[in-house]
């Protein structure tokens, strides 16, 4: 590489830097916990997608530990080559199972379970119609397939409704949302998107990643919570966030595209297989999730036990019920230091701004964990109460 390409690569980092945008990486010296270590200091941590505390759970630790001796640290391999073991099908079943569906497939991201699972489905007589806040995996898949695309504003069914007139000479019509969205912790309108879809005869696509596990009375994600799991053609996943945290992702629902998916999803065929251990583990997982409904209650009761904490102090949180609490506060650089404040005072939550959320609307994103004890929350609360009164 020569010095000029250096330096005009050194520029650009600068120059992300000046913008406040450049993402810097502390060192947890601890494992995820409600509370984790950064150079000594713990901190209450709330912004890990750790819903069920489960990243440490010693019976998936165990269970991780038994496989590594049973079935191998790797698999060296992509899945249709000899990259499959038993428990690489039991999961899939083990997920279709938990989630009611027909067939289940295993990726090594939900990253890439959404990168290759429309150019599997869609060609360029086909429409995808997007949620204008997707995931940034549901954007990247959308740009490598053919189809065209549509996009609506931010759960807004009348624009749904527009895009799904304007694609109705398409062979098939595909809407995609996410089940929750992460900047905000809102739902998506299932129950309506669903109803349009049949209107409008489309299949419906949901990323149920900040949801699978906990959302719905059985933890089955968004659909189970609108009542509309039949109606859901197919979920994407992640076991990166409640289901353990480790990695792995999923395509979950209609027999066929799945099955399909087996051929032709690109990240699928050509991506090695996941890791045993972490298929073990994320076994364990789905079973404590089926057997403890009260680990779902405690993150619940936690997350408005904090939003009501956090009212009561005078911030400005989002409306709604889900962990995910993002407290408003405008200005970006304000967010900045509210958020440096409670670090000091031993809480970890970040604050977001421009370009990941619109200009102006800077906010300290917290999430909640069914580990994190009554007393964490509250002084956890307390603490960004006074950071954010103080700024
Ligand atoms: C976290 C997340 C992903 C990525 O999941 P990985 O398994 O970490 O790749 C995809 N979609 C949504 C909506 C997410 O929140």
């Amino acid at each position: 590489m020569d010095n000029h390409l250096r330096t005009a690569l050194r520029d650009e980092l600068d120059a992300l830097r000046e913008e406040g945008t450049y993402k810097a990486e502390r060192e947890l010296s601890s494992p995820q916990r409600s509370t984790v270590e950064v150079q000594g200091q713990p901190l209450i941590n709330l912004c890990a997608n750790n819903y069920l505390g489960l990243a440490d759970d010693p019976r998936l630790v165990q269970a991780a530990q038994q496989a590594l001796d049973r079935w191998g640290f790797g698999m060296a391999s992509v899945r249709f080559i000899c990259g499959t073991q038993e428990i690489h099908t039991g999961l899939e079943e083990r997920l279709s199972a938990f989630l009611g569906t027909e067939a289940t497939i295993l990726h090594s991201s939900c990253f890439d379970a959404n990168t290759g699972l429309f150019e599997a489905l869609l060609g360029p007589d086909d429409a995808v119609i997007s949620d204008a806040l997707n995931h940034a995996s549901i954007i990247d898949g959308i740009r490598l397939c053919k189809a065209q695309r549509f996009r609506y504003a931010n759960g807004d069914l009348g624009d749904l409704r527009r895009c799904l007139e304007e694609a109705a000479s398409a062979r098939r019509r595909l809407i995609v949302t996410d089940g929750v969205f992460s900047m905000d912790g809102y739902f998506a309108p299932l129950d309506g998107i669903c109803e349009l879809a049949e209107r409008h005869d489309a299949l419906v696509v949901v990323d149920d990643s900040h949801a699978t596990g906990f959302v719905g009375a059985h933890g089955r994600g968004t659909p189970e919570r609108f009542g509309v799991s039949d109606r859901v053609d197919l979920m994407t996943g992640t076991l990166g966030k409640a289901l353990g945290g480790a990695s792995g992702g999923y395509v979950t629902g209609r027999r066929e595209v799945v099955d399909l998916l087996r051929q032709r999803s690109r990240p699928y065929l050509f991506s090695n297989s996941v890791a045993p251990p972490i298929v073990a583990a994320s076994l364990v997982a789905i079973d404590i999730v089926e057997r403890t409904p009260e680990l779902r209650q405690r993150l619940w009761d936690n997350a408005a036990r904090f939003r009501s904490r956090l009212e009561a102090g005078g911030l400005d949180v989002l409306p709604g019920e889900h962990p995910i609490a993002p407290i408003m506060v405008g200005d970006a650089a304000r967010a900045t230091t509210i958020a440096e404040r409670a670090l000091e005072g031993g809480v970890y939550a970040i604050a977001f701004s421009y370009p990941v959320v619109p200009r102006g609307k800077a906010r300290i994103r917290t999430q909640v964990s069914a580990a994190h004890t009554a007393e964490e929350l509250d002084h956890a609360a307390d603490v960004l109460t006074a950071a954010a009164t103080s700024t």
